[in-house]
């Protein structure tokens, strides 16, 4: 239903947006008392774009009128297209090699869908009372059959990748074909917890005027793409029938929800009946707004409600002519002949049949010189039997033609390329992973005792690696004042990370065989973003040991979300936290007695940061090894440098504890000894060293390293040399 139109959708969504909770939470109650899932989440993807950039809603409104203008011209046409409008579509699939790798018959399956829904006569599971208003909406949708080269493509690419789990918006940076010329679907295996207001969303459309051309699309659970194979059997609710991506579709060619701001808001359309809020299941007898005339039901079989799949079976005429105003004034290249010609998408048109795309994968690529690894091939584009050449240099064997070759292994410690070459009577081609093998050595790299303070300008440094499944990784910090112990940190940067990513931050190996009640220990800062609702209350950290070379992973210990926050516990306010001194970070042990003997001679530690929105995250002073009484050390009381800066002579006070064999050194910022001011056995007690700089030193930053049983302190030491 329409109301008159004086920009108010402008001042809905404005109002929406400021009034978030409040309105959302009401309409949305009356589905999470019944319901796992929430159809779409649209809505809330747009709401944070708009909160992003509020300049999109100056183009909403621009929309609006571009189409009160386009709907003139509709009905003088008598509400005929002026041609049936045929738009190219392209699916990717991100998958981790399970069942969410779906077939290229489940996205055709898809597309037979979208094209009952959008492309004839609509009368299908409609009430007779709206039968004068659904439309046969001349829109065909066709699967690629020309890549943006000129390629053959089947219309499916395949892309393996961990992000499929828990998807954001990332993935559509890492496959995504040019948005102004093909309709691009990304399947992933589930949805970012973010978009969740109440219930598994089951996929998202960006909408005509909101976003850049680099994010629009649609996203979709793949047991939500079409009828057939896993959306027969989906993880959560019932099957769609391929409905799913006929509602997202809609999305994207501008139509809204009918029951948009309920009752009185309205979807811009006038034959669509007012509903108050989504309708799920299929009931037949709901009229929940009575605001219309003639008072009709809810539409619960319009594409654009909550219903089941096996509901739905109509858009209004209303929504045709939206839907029909936002391809010829916002997406008109998609449909032109000209891009019907490049896409392999005009008259006729015929399943493509290429030459294959090569392509594959191994789950785990980190291994020990004794271990062998399975590959797995994932070539796609092409229909029918392949054939497959493997090449493994430096491993045996040193070539395959199996299609998933399995227990290769590698004698040597270092990183190695694999290169498959797929092969059909179209043609071949051939994909090479560089460096993707990485073979580490059997013992461990470092001895019990491995420190890092992240002092030293290289980050990662000697062999401590950085991961994530977002953009941005570990980084090294300076804390300055809030530091605790040195002047640098390692952190994850969380405040406007997408809720959902996870940063890995990971040791050396280390042999700790030798040492009777081993610990790793390591102190952290972090703060709560909000009480309820997301922010830190959700992030967590894990611990986690591998004894062979990260092919497995077994956790030591968790930090839960509600336990995470070193700043007591209240929201902390400011918009990026930073720890301000000793106060904000808190020590933890993690006990290593349960690793088993025969696996403690080469181990490494992960730590595994688990943003849910949250706010920045600090690691610093790590120690594997040696049961702590010594790390008193960490506090400037026990270990000082003075004057700091120094412009001649420095001391360094050390109140050393029950300790033998220690070393007190001078490094510069790239590691480098300087100065050893004492090494070797050491009595207990408060003790006072001298640094007095040879002249040829250069003035600027250096660090005095205190190492005591393989543990090491340090401070930092601002030298100031004669003018
Ligand atoms: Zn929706």
């Amino acid at each position: 239903m329409e109301m008159n139109f004086t920009n108010r959708k402008y001042l809905n969504m404005k109002r929406k947006i400021y009034l978030f909770g409040c309105l959302l939470g009401a309409s949305m109650a009356f589905g999470q008392q019944t319901h796992d899932h929430e159809k779409c989440g649209a809505d809330t993807y747009y709401e944070q774009q708009v909160e992003q950039n509020p300049e999109i809603l100056q183009r909403a409104a621009q929309f609006e009128q571009d189409y009160q203008t386009y709907k003139v011209t509709f009905n003088q046409n008598q509400q005929k297209a002026p041609q049936k409008f045929i738009i190219p579509v392209v699916f990717h699939v991100f998958h981790i090699g399970g069942s969410e790798n779906i077939s290229w018959q489940q996205c055709q399956d898809q597309i037979d869908t979208l094209n009952r829904a959008f492309n004839g006569p609509k009368f299908e599971r409609t009430r007779e009372i709206f039968w004068g208003v659904a439309a046969d909406c001349e829109i065909e949708f066709r699967l690629a059959t020309l890549d943006p080269n000129g390629n053959c493509t089947d219309g499916v690419v395949r892309i393996y990748d961990p992000e499929t789990e828990n998807a954001t918006d990332n993935i559509k940076l890492k496959s995504a074909w040019p948005t102004n010329r093909y309709f691009n679907i990304w399947v992933v295996k589930d949805i970012n917890r973010a978009f969740q207001s109440f219930g598994t969303v089951l996929g998202y459309a960006q909408f005509p005027w909101s976003g850049g051309a680099q994010s629009d699309g649609v996203v979709i659970r793949y047991d939500n793409v079409g009828s057939i194979g896993p959306a027969a059997n989906p993880v959560v609710g019932v099957p769609q029938w391929g409905s799913t991506l006929v509602h997202e579709a809609g999305h994207w060619l501008g139509l809204y929800h009918p029951f948009q701001d309920s009752c009185f808001g309205g979807d811009q359309v006038e034959d669509t009946p007012p509903v108050q809020a989504p309708n799920f299941g299929c009931n037949h007898s709901i009229n929940s707004c009575s605001n219309d005339n003639p008072d009709l039901p809810d539409m619960v079989e319009n594409y654009m409600d909550y219903a089941n799949g096996s509901c739905m079976g109509a858009f209004t005429i209303g929504q045709k002519a939206r839907m029909h105003g936002t391809l010829i004034n916002w997406r008109q290249k998609l449909w032109q002949e000209s891009n019907l010609i490049a896409t392999g998408t005009a008259d006729p048109y015929m399943a493509a049949a290429c030459a294959p795309k090569a392509y594959f994968y191994a789950t785990e690529t980190n291994i020990c010189e004794t271990g062998g690894i399975n590959f797995k091939n994932n070539s796609y584009n092409a229909n029918g039997a392949m054939t497959y050449e493997w090449l493994f240099p430096g491993a045996s064997p040193a070539t395959s033609n199996a299609s998933n070759p399995t227990g290769v292994t590698y004698g040597t410690e270092g990183e190695y390329d694999v290169t498959l070459i797929a092969t059909n009577s179209k043609g071949s081609d051939t994909f090479t992973r560089k460096m993707y093998v990485k073979v580490n050595g059997n013992t461990g790299q470092f001895g019990a005792g491995l420190t890092e303070g992240f002092e030293f300008p290289v980050f990662p440094i000697n062999n401590w690696t950085v991961s994530s499944t977002s953009g941005i990784n570990f980084a090294r910090i300076s804390t300055g004042e809030g530091s605790i112990g040195g002047g640098y940190a390692a952190y994850v940067q969380n405040s406007g990370i997408e809720a959902g990513a996870r940063f890995y931050l990971e040791t050396p190996t280390v042999d700790i065989s030798g040492v009777s009640a081993p610990v790793l220990s390591f102190y952290y800062a972090s703060a709560q973003r909000r009480t309820t609702g997301g922010g830190s209350t959700s992030d967590a950290l894990g611990i986690y040991s591998s004894s062979d070379c990260g092919k497995t992973w077994q956790q030591r210990s968790t930090i839960p979300g509600n336990q995470l926050s070193t700043t007591g516990g209240s929201p902390y306010v400011a918009v990026n936290f930073f720890p301000a001194g000793p106060h904000h970070w808190k020590k933890v042990d993690v006990n290593l007695n349960a690793i088993p003997a025969g696996q403690r001679n080469n181990i490494r530690f992960r730590f595994d940061f688990r943003s849910n929105g949250g706010h920045n995250f600090f690691i610093d002073n790590v120690n594997i090894g040696f049961s702590t009484g010594i790390e008193q050390l960490a506090s400037e009381n026990n270990f000082s440098v003075y004057p700091n800066p120094s412009a001649g002579q420095t001391n360094i006070r050390v109140n050393m504890p029950d300790a033998q064999n220690t070393k007190l050194e001078v490094l510069d910022m790239f590691g480098k000894t300087v100065s050893v001011l004492s090494e070797g056995a050491s009595t207990a007690g408060e003790q006072t060293f001298t640094f007095t700089p040879n002249t040829d030193l250069s003035s600027g930053m250096y660090v005095v390293r205190l190492t005591v049983d393989g543990q090491s302190f340090t401070r930092k030491l601002m030298l100031i040399q004669g003018q």
